[in-house]
């Protein structure tokens, strides 16, 4: 089933529901990263212009279903009236009736940002008569906050149903158009880099990209728990001890894949992520006692970034080693700016891998970087994520 565009939509003099994802970090009361904000201003200056009158509703944090002065979006709604350079005006809920006077007072071209949705526990139990209430403050429902897309929640899935006209703002059609691009019509070779903490996090995702790589290049800590399985020593690495098992499963099922499964054949390695200055090299996939595999070695970066420069398409998620410390950061860096000079189509996961090139200010040169940690991850596990799906 298709979705349509906010372009295919008139949405002069209605009243604009646009879902976005502003569950930006904060710091001292004030928005300390506007990235997700900045992410969402396409679709909102394209409603203003279309002379809609935008509702704008949005969660932050985690206040547990109630009024919490902590969590309020009144600081997101200061950041974002500096960016469009216009006012903005703030609710001091997002149901009720000092919000619905707003809503039928709202002007076109303006912009009414509501309370955290969360601040009702209805919110995330999806229940019926509060996504009824958001239904009712407009006519269009727009979504671009693919970051909640993975939860059915009133404002991403229950209240879709109540209203008239629905579509995909312009940063969930390019999350879909790219994600989706991985899994549906991939440009092959089609590499594939997994990292980070856990493989127990990740299995369903190795499982569904291994279906449709080319090449699956796996390293950061859950590549140990996979060398562990594979009987070869890791030292402390951090293992999933109770995961072996689990592990070895995985093995011998990515044996009956068409992908070429790639594991580090060396290692940075310390006692532990302090000692820098015993900081070494291993000369071989094994891990010497007492000591931590923190980032892939040299020869696993020059390898791996052979792959990358021969793939037409590039997927990664999960940092490559603790990239936090720059003494295990170069195996993240290298590979993505092999990434960069491949001249693949390139995409990044959300979370930390994200996280990892929006320090390195090299995030622009990605063919796509998610916003979306939690979702970009169930998205490419193949499930349908009901943010989506109400789209439809
Ligand atoms: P995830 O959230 O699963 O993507 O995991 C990201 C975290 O994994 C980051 O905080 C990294 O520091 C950590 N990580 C990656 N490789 C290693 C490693 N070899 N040892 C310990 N932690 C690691």
């Amino acid at each position: 089933m298709s979705i349509l565009s906010i372009d295919q939509l008139q949405l002069a003099g209605k009243k604009v529901f646009i879902r976005v994802d502003f569950n930006t970090p904060m710091k001292d009361g004030k928005v300390s990263d506007d990235t997700r904000i900045r992410a969402a201003l396409p679709t909102i200056k394209s409603a203003v212009e279309k002379k809609a009158k935008v509702i704008l509703a949005s969660h932050l944090g985690r206040p547990d279903g109630k009024a919490n002065k902590k969590y309020s979006l009144e600081p997101v709604g200061a950041r974002l009236a500096e960016l469009l350079g216009c006012d903005i005006k703030m609710a001091d809920d997002c149901v009720g009736d000092g919000v619905r006077l707003l809503v039928s007072s709202l002007k076109e071209k303006e912009i009414l940002l509501l309370e955290n949705l969360r601040f009702h526990p209805e919110e995330e139990e999806n229940e019926d008569n509060f996504c009824k209430a958001l239904a009712a403050l407009c006519n269009v429902y727009i979504s671009d906050a693919f970051g909640t897309a993975h939860r059915a929640h009133a404002s991403t899935a229950g209240m879709v149903k109540y209203v008239q006209e629905k579509a995909a703002g312009y940063l969930m059609q390019k999350e879909l158009k790219f994600l989706g691009g991985v899994l549906k019509n991939p440009e092959r070779p089609l590499v594939t880099i997994l990292g980070g903490a856990k493989v127990s996090d990740k299995i369903a995702v190795v499982e569904n990209l291994a279906r449709k790589s080319d090449t699956l290049l796996i390293g950061g800590a859950m590549a140990y728990t996979l060398l562990r399985a594979k009987g070869v020593a890791v030292g402390t690495s951090k293992v999933e001890s109770e995961k072996l098992q689990m592990a070895q499963n995985l093995l011998e099922r990515l044996k009956s894949t068409d992908a070429k499964v790639i594991l580090p054949i060396d290692h940075i390695v310390a006692p532990n992520p302090d000692a820098i200055s015993e900081v070494m090299t291993t000369s071989g996939e094994t891990i010497p006692d007492g000591m931590m595999g923190l980032d892939i070695g040299p020869r696993t970066q020059t390898s791996f970034c052979d792959v990358i420069k021969k793939a037409k398409m590039v997927f990664w998620n999960g940092p490559l080693g603790m990239f936090e410390k720059p003494a295990f950061s170069a195996g993240t860096y290298k590979i993505a700016n092999a990434m960069i000079a491949s001249g693949a189509v390139t995409v990044v996961g959300g979370g930390d891998s994200a996280a990892a090139v929006e320090k390195a200010g090299i995030a622009s040169k990605f063919s796509h970087v998610s916003t979306g940690g939690g979702a970009s991850l169930e998205f490419m596990e193949g499930r349908e994520l009901p943010g989506v799906k109400a789209l439809e």
